[in-house]
């Protein structure tokens, strides 16, 4: 932590503090020890063996680092470090206040568990504080899947699906935004930072190595009976139809919603699957779509998208759906009716 207590309770922080003097941790009330050397950032410690939890996490350098700068990036009169939320028994590492409101930065390096984060976002929320989650640089490399960014995902009108980021070592801040989903299961968009550039975080795989990928995994899964690839094969047949028949459109499905965990091309195919059931110019409902989506559901594993409401999934499904069935339209496929139904004009090859 960088600030502690007096005996008196006042604040000190940690480059300010006396060595001769006494701190203590304004949670638990322990006596912490001041650290401060010409190699690492200034900072109190609880010893060894202590019990206090909102402090307990050890503090890496980078983090400690970190917080001070993106105190110093908001503003002093912006933002209070570390202040701590005594019903709650939790400790931001700062606290923002805009407009009149208070909001809650977490600046996160070290690993944690979607229970914690979940558990630590509602304790904000319960008290009314909207929680912004941090990223530390080393996460930049880390997040390529779905998987690892699920968590992470947050969504608004201006930058759609977004993470953000504190880099320490050129101090900047670090936004990836409207990231889609290529074929791959991989995430793609644009990186900007608060220093002015702009770059593209580009689809890590072409449509045809990414068929050949594909085919393989089918292959694979099936030769070593493995049950999700089974189950998936199962389900092509009983809708007369096989994994490895998969129409050339579905391997055009990319920047996909972030929804599910793996890849959109082998969604968008048993969605492919149920259609390729309807006979030529018959009618394909809105509703029609979200029944199949609903259907196919089992076979794939939902992303934990714990920072959005519902109804940003809602939301999310729809355009899902709609880009799936703007891919449909563009091969001709599918022709608008109205506006919630489009007429099946040429089955897909
Ligand atoms: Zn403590």
């Amino acid at each position: 932590m960088l600030i502690a207590q007096t005996e008196q309770s006042s604040p000190v922080q940690a480059i300010n503090a006396h060595r001769k003097k006494s701190y203590f941790c304004p949670s638990c009330r322990e006596q912490v020890t001041l650290k401060r050397g010409s190699r690492m950032v200034a900072h109190f410690a609880h010893r060894p063996n202590s019990s206090c939890q909102p402090f307990s996490e050890s503090e890496s350098q980078a983090h400690l680092t970190g917080k001070w700068q993106l105190a110093d990036y908001f503003g002093e009169g912006n933002v209070e470090l570390e202040p701590y939320i005594k019903t709650l028994a939790q400790r931001p590492d700062l606290l923002l206040k805009r407009d009149g409101r208070k909001m809650a930065v977490e600046y996160q390096c070290s690993p944690i568990s979607v229970g914690k984060l979940q558990q630590r976002s509602q304790g904000y929320n319960s008290y009314g504080m909207e929680v912004v989650w941090i990223l530390g640089e080393n996460y930049l490399q880390k997040i390529t899947s779905v998987r690892h960014a699920e968590k992470w995902l947050q969504y608004s009108y201006k930058l759609g699906w977004y993470i953000i980021f504190w880099q320490t070592h050129q101090p900047c801040l670090i936004i990836w935004h409207h990231l889609t989903v290529d074929g791959a299961g991989f995430l793609q968009g644009w990186a900007k930072t608060s220093t002015g550039n702009q770059s593209v975080k580009r689809p890590q795989s072409t449509v045809k190595s990414l068929k050949k990928q594909l085919q393989r995994q089918v292959q694979m899964g099936l030769h070593y009976k493995i049950p999700k690839w089974l189950k998936m094969q199962q389900f092509c047949y009983e809708h007369h139809s096989l994994l490895q028949a998969m129409p050339q459109v579905c391997y055009q499905f990319t920047d996909a919603e972030p929804l599910i965990c793996g890849s959109p091309i082998i969604w968008a195919a048993l969605m492919t699957v149920l259609l390729m059931e309807k006979p030529v110019s018959s009618l394909i409902r809105q509703l029609d779509l979200e029944k199949w989506a609903a259907k196919i559901s089992t076979h794939f594993e939902g992303s934990q998208l714990i920072q959005c409401t519902t109804q940003e999934l809602v939301n999310s499904w729809g355009r899902q759906l709609r880009r799936y069935v703007d891919l449909l339209e563009q091969q001709g496929i599918l022709k608008a009716f109205d506006e919630k139904s489009w007429q099946l004009v040429a089955l897909p090859r």
